[in-house]
């Protein structure tokens, strides 16, 4: 059983290392391809002449019509439908290898093929009201409203299954050698965690004094998935992506700004992870937990991404405590000389 048990979890590990090195790949050729080429700025592209730099007389475009809008768009809707069924298929049924293959997923297609990511460039946005263009953007308004409707139902799903980042980091994290790991010491977490609400807050001020939107660029590395990065930026991300070596998710648990704004709504979360009155007492899951999300009997929910670990283990009847003690004692009632005399 124990060989069994560690045959599927070598063979879990090697699919994630190929998967993993798949993107890694994908990623390096991706930039190799773009380092020759120079981004064009968004201000650039705007001031950019049309087509060809002909001067034509300004026609009156004609508004396309709903049909068309959704029909141009029904690839990307319906690969987003696609993908969230998957996301939460995997997410109801606890299984780690479907978690793995979303993970995948959101990388591929969500992050390398659209680059469409929940980014701070959203939040300030919503500050200043200038969202994108509903019709034209349907593919984006599903993943928002994904984003908010799941982050108040059950917490930060969008963390632990849907952004292309942390799929990647949490790829990169069934992979690396558990010797490797350093943890950092629990005070030091708790307080290094606050950190993201302070680039949040810092970004948000510094949008409405500056209203410069590039400041993303240095405090989120989605812009990787595009491709578009200049030589400083490339850096930053090596050294980002080596420390996530040795500290799990630590962009995620502790800088992103994104992951803060969700946690600062996941505290409205109305399905919450269940706990037992052994929890008071059983030290596992805060053991297993990698997001430093549980503190005793509590689960931090600006902190949990629903990864499912501790709720695997809350399930589990061979590991958890409350189950053990359920069967002592039904055991101990089934015995002869346990049994009422007449
Ligand atoms: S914390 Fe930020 S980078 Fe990490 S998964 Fe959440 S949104 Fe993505
Ligand atoms: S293993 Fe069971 S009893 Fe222990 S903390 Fe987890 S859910 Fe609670
Ligand atoms: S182990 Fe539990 S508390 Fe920790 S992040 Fe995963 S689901 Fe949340």
């Amino acid at each position: 059983m124990t060989r069994a048990i560690a045959l599927a979890k070598t063979k879990t590990r090697s699919i994630a290392a190929l998967l993993l090195i798949s993107l890694v790949s994908l990623l390096s050729a991706r930039a190799i391809v773009l380092a020759g080429q120079r981004p064009t700025p968004i201000h650039a592209q705007q001031a950019q002449p049309s087509a060809g730099g002909w001067q034509f007389d300004e026609e009156q475009e004609r508004e396309p019509g709903w049909r068309e809008v959704v029909g141009a768009q029904a690839w990307d809707l319906g690969f987003f439908a696609a993908f969230t069924v998957l996301a939460m298929v995997s997410f109801f049924r606890k299984s780690v290898p479907l978690k793995h293959v979303t993970f995948a997923a959101a990388v591929i297609y969500l992050g390398f093929a659209k680059s469409q990511l929940i980014s701070i460039v959203n939040i300030f946005a919503l500050v200043d009201w200038s969202l994108p263009i509903f019709k034209y953007s349907l593919a984006w308004y599903l993943l928002a409203t994904f984003t908010v409707l799941s982050t108040v139902l059950w917490g930060r799903l969008y963390c632990g299954r849907i952004c292309s980042f942390g799929a990647l980091t949490q790829l990169m994290d069934s992979v690396v050698p558990p010797k490797w790991r350093y943890d950092v010491p629990l005070e030091i977490e708790r307080r290094a965690s606050l950190i993201k609400y302070g680039v949040l807050g810092s970004a948000i001020l510094y949008f409405i004094v500056t209203r410069d939107r590039l400041i993303y660029r240095y405090i989120e590395p989605f812009w990787m998935f595009s491709g578009h990065g200049s030589l400083v930026m490339w850096i930053g991300l090596a050294v980002l992506l080596v420390a996530t070596v040795f500290v799990r998710n630590v962009y995620c648990r502790f800088l992103c700004p994104v992951g803060a704004a969700l946690g600062l709504l996941s505290n409205l979360t109305v399905f919450r992870i269940k706990r037992w009155k052994e929890c008071n007492t059983c030290k596992l899951c805060e053991k297993t937990c990698q997001w430093g999300a549980i503190q005793g009997p509590k689960i931090i929910k600006s902190e949990c991404v629903r990864c499912d670990d501790c709720e695997r283990l809350y399930l589990d009847q061979k590991k958890c405590p409350h189950w053990i003690i359920i069967r002592r004692r039904s055991d101990f009632t089934a015995r002869p000389s346990a049994a009422p005399t007449p």
